[in-house]
């Protein structure tokens, strides 16, 4: 890659900058760096709060797309066959991600599940079905540089969205410092200096959204698809419906006829929406219903997770908690 003379100056200055600000020497570079890649852009900021700048980071999706829609690019076989961990989520919810992973023949590539060891799953046929029949249509249309993988494809055992509970991001960021302390034993205390103070950071956001959805009298909402349960049985909420039960598959007249019957008869004030599955049903909704339609991207991450999920909590908080319709 070319480098221009004051790019690489100003590039030496900036690891001087933080040299001094952190009193700590690395590798130099990025060249002694682990290499993280991470399915969805949560899992990078997390990588890089435990990590540090012993650990280079990147995401394979940016933020615009559903991993439920995601189609595997060319690319990306190439920045796996350059990582040493990959960090997805699990839980079948990157099975799009076999024949890559397969194609990299990166033999030193770790596997990393956020979502390992976390025993209270909740049970979800309808990510699965879609998970399924994804794989279905992959076997029929993959080309060959990207052939399916001969082993058997992850299993699809529940939904996937675990991340949304920050509970589970410690989890998350408990099984990458493991891999990280077992690759690169010399960043040991770094790592787990660095997971403690995430840990508290993340306990305080906990605390922070408990208390800020404390006080509301209506704790229910329509998700746009099912991305949110592990946040709702944490902070006591209730999704009553999704306008799309199979992410990326919109509904039948006759579902989107027994939705509106429900906000109607239920007096339900708030459906989401997401980014990544754009759609015009929510609006439609609102135009028949005046129910709320509010913007929840289960994927967010700008100025990281724990900003923007304590922002996805007030959004919800604001539109729940405003003066019921008469
Ligand atoms: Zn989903």
């Amino acid at each position: 890659m070319y480098v221009s003379e004051v790019g690489r100056r100003m590039v030496v200055l900036a690891c001087t900058l933080l040299l001094c600000c952190t009193g700590r020497v690395t590798s130099g570079g990025t060249a002694g760096r682990l290499r993280v890649v991470a399915t969805i852009g949560v899992l990078a900021d997390w990588a890089r709060e435990v990590g540090g700048n012993r650990v280079e980071v990147t995401s394979l999706l940016s933020g615009n797309e559903s991993p439920h829609t995601y189609e595997v690019k060319p690319a990306d076989v190439k920045t796996i066959a350059a990582a040493r961990i990959l960090f997805r989520v699990g839980l079948g919810l990157e099975d799009w991600l076999d024949p890559a992973v397969e194609n990299a023949g990166n033999k030193k590539l770790v596997v990393v599940d956020a979502s390992a060891g976390i025993t209270d799953i909740i049970t979800d046929t309808e990510h699965q079905a879609k998970s399924e029949a994804r794989s279905e249509k992959r076997e029929a249309t993959t080309s060959e540089s990207l052939a399916p993988s001969p082993r058997p494809l992850t299993p699809s055992v529940g939904n996937p969205h675990v991340w949304l509970d920050p509970e589970y991001a410690k989890v998350g960021a408990a099984n990458l410092v493991t891999e990280l302390v077992r690759l690169d034993p010399k960043g040991e205390s770094l790592y787990r200096a660095r997971q403690a103070t995430y840990s508290n950071r993340l306990d305080s956001l906990s605390s922070a959204i408990a208390a800020g959805l404390a006080e509301l009298e209506d704790r229910r909402f329509i998700a746009y698809h099912d991305a949110w349960p592990y946040f709702a049985r944490r902070f006591g909420l209730e999704i009553v419906a999704a306008v799309e039960p199979i992410p990326g598959q919109e509904p039948s007249a006759r579902e989107l006829v027994r939705l509106v019957d429900l906000i109607r008869r239920e007096r339900i004030r708030v459906v989401t929406t997401e980014p990544q599955l754009p759609s015009a049903l929510p609006e439609m909704l609102r135009q028949e219903t005046g129910v709320k339609v509010v913007v929840l991207d289960p994927l967010a991450c700008e100025g990281g997770y724990i900003a923007a999920l304590g922002r996805a909590a007030d959004s919800l908080k604001a539109a729940l908690g405003a003066p019921v319709r008469p």
